[in-house]
């Protein structure tokens, strides 16, 4: 176990790092969960990620609970411990300010079916959800909510989230959503994207879950 909690600490520094080389999230912007036994491991409050150290990662209760010692979790903990419990299948959730997908949050603009990789994110569209304020339970209850049938949503006036099975699959997701962010507002400047219908999307939408696979031929 001890293996387990070191090698998942250190993963979520490391993914945080990227979050700011990346371009992804700057400062102390965002943060990053992975479930961890009947909680979660998650980036503390306010501390820069280029100062960041393994022994800084906090774990978390669902009640936001933390050992004595440790530093305060981020203020987002709630909105982690929500979708953890709402989505058994989900053990890693990344929240970043992206600069593309953020501008659209504060337009508080949803992303439709204008590329097919928007299927990526678990359907039609990548919704915005409502707003409150950070920290917030109403901002976790909102989001659970807009995640229903997705694993991505947009965050009116503030940033996005993406969730996955492991730290490596929430981050790539956090990536995509940005990179399809960017093509959307380019595809709005081009004089509007022409959309996908719910037909094709259908399609999409099965052929998308093989993507990625590799079927060695026998
Ligand atoms: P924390 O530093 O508390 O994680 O806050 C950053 C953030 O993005 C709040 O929404
Ligand atoms: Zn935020």
């Amino acid at each position: 176990m001890q293996n387990n909690i070191e090698s998942l600490k250190n993963e979520i520094v490391k993914t945080v790092k990227d979050f700011n080389s990346s371009g992804l999230s700057i400062t102390t912007t965002g943060n990053l969960s992975a479930r961890y036994e009947d909680g979660f491991l998650i980036t503390p409050t306010g501390v820069s990620y280029n100062e960041l150290e393994t022994e800084d990662i906090v774990y978390c209760e669902t009640n936001g609970n933390t050992s004595d010692g440790s530093l305060q979790p981020s203020s987002e903990w709630r909105i982690h411990s929500a979708i953890y419990s709402s989505k058994k299948e989900i053990n890693a959730v990344a929240h970043v300010h992206s600069p593309y997908a953020t501008g659209l949050a504060c337009a508080q603009k949803s992303i439709p079916a204008f590329h097919y990789m928007i299927a990526l994110a678990g359907g039609d569209d990548i919704p915005c959800s409502a707003y409150a304020t950070f920290g917030s339970d109403e901002l976790s209850k909102n989001i659970v909510q807009s995640l229903q049938n997705r694993t991505a949503c947009l965050m009116a006036n503030h940033g996005q989230i993406a969730i996955g099975k492991d730290i490596a699959s929430a981050y790539k997701l956090a990536h995509e959503v940005e990179a399809l962010a960017k093509w959307y507002c380019i595809s709005l400047n081009a004089g509007g994207p022409v959309l996908l219908d719910e037909e094709e999307m259908k399609t999409i939408n099965k052929k998308i879950k093989d993507y990625g696979k590799q079927f060695i031929k026998k």
